[in-house]
């Protein structure tokens, strides 16, 4: 069959690329449906000074039209729109993009996760300009300035801590008055001077000048109804993460949150000939560093997979 692809790869952030940059030079010619908003969550971060190589920083969009090209110079294809439906019921799979199908006999998943937001068109003008959804992205752009940090969970605690290393301070915003995270995590800061909490408190809007720059928050307590401005420098949302999984959780084994769920040590999934990459299937580290790491795992396991293939009766790939 002509038509079927060795591989295919859904997803165009630092998985999908990285894994169609060593599929390409395998000469395994890739397809990576990338989607129609191509490059993932470094599309809406300004300055990335943590991916190393790029000594003195790069923007994320510029990133990963880096990436892209890299992909594109060893021969990967790209198709600038959004996968509708997946059928792993049997090799080749099936991808379809609305009425058009493509086939493989690989398939690497890479299609990230995305940080939930507040919602307010005030976040999203100000976005990769003082509002941030990665401490450990930004945290150091902070320097002696005062930031906010919505959430109360684990991933709000953590980033506020880290932020006191940079910030001189933080206000965390949660809704409740109690908190989702761990005690140890809210224990560690609240004994940390530089923390201040603002609880039962939304952010209503953020504040910043019309040349995109924050200035601070306004915020309303939700038991009251009371609103008051507070000035910041920046704010971080960490109210948690969405795995971009809803088209494969019927196929692939996930876990209660929908990510993805690998082999310990690879980017295998349930179903051999499908992997999974970068944050689809890691809610932990979820840097772009890391998912390029995944994706490089996931291009050799389809590699091997493939390899593997040519070498072994044919057998029908079923959902577990
Ligand atoms: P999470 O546990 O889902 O917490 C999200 C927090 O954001 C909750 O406090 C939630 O409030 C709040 N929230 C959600 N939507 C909101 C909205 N629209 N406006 C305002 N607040 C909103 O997410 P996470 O903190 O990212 O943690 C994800 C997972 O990773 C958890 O299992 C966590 O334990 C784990 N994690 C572990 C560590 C660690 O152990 N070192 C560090 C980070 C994360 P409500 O509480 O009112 O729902």
């Amino acid at each position: 069959m002509s038509d079927v692809r060795d591989v295919i790869i859904i997803g165009g952030g630092p998985a999908g690329y990285t894994a169609a940059l060593y599929n390409a030079r395998a000469n395994l010619n890739p397809l990576v449906i990338e989607g129609f908003n191509w490059g993932g969550q470094l599309m809406i971060t300004s300055d990335v000074e943590n991916y190393p190589g790029y000594a003195d920083g790069v923007l994320g969009p510029a990133m990963m039209a880096d990436f892209r090209r890299q992909a594109e110079r060893f021969g990967a294809d790209f198709l600038t729109d959004d996968v509708t439906r997946v059928d792993f019921s049997e090799r080749p799979f099936r991808v379809y993009v609305g009425g058009d199908e493509y086939r493989a006999n690989a398939v690497i998943v890479a299609t990230g996760a995305s940080a939930r937001q507040l919602g307010l068109p005030s976040e999203q003008f100000l976005q990769g300009r003082g509002v941030s959804y990665c401490a450990t992205c930004d945290a150091a752009f902070f320097r002696e300035k005062t930031v906010v940090v919505v959430g109360g969970g684990d991933s709000a605690m953590e980033e506020a801590t880290f932020l006191t290393r940079f910030a001189s301070k933080v206000i965390v915003v949660h809704r409740r008055d109690e908190f989702r995270a761990s005690p140890i995590m809210v224990d560690r800061a609240r004994e940390n001077e530089k923390i201040e909490f603002a609880l039962s408190s939304v952010v209503d809007e953020v504040l910043g000048t019309d040349d995109g720059r924050v200035t601070g928050v306004r915020l309303r307590n939700v038991v009251t109804d009371d609103t008051r401005e507070v000035a910041a420098d920046g704010v971080f949302v960490a109210v948690g993460h969405d795995p971009t999984t809803a088209l494969f959780l019927d196929w692939l084994d996930h876990d209660d949150q929908g990510y993805l769920v690998a082999e310990p040590g690879s980017t295998r999934t349930n179903i051999p000939g499908v992997f999974a990459a970068g944050d689809v299937q890691d809610h932990v580290y979820r840097q772009a560093v890391t998912a390029a790491g995944s994706g490089t795992m996931a291009a050799l396991d389809a590699q091997r997979f493939l390899e593997e293939q040519q070498h072994a009766p044919r057998v029908a790939a079923t959902s577990a």
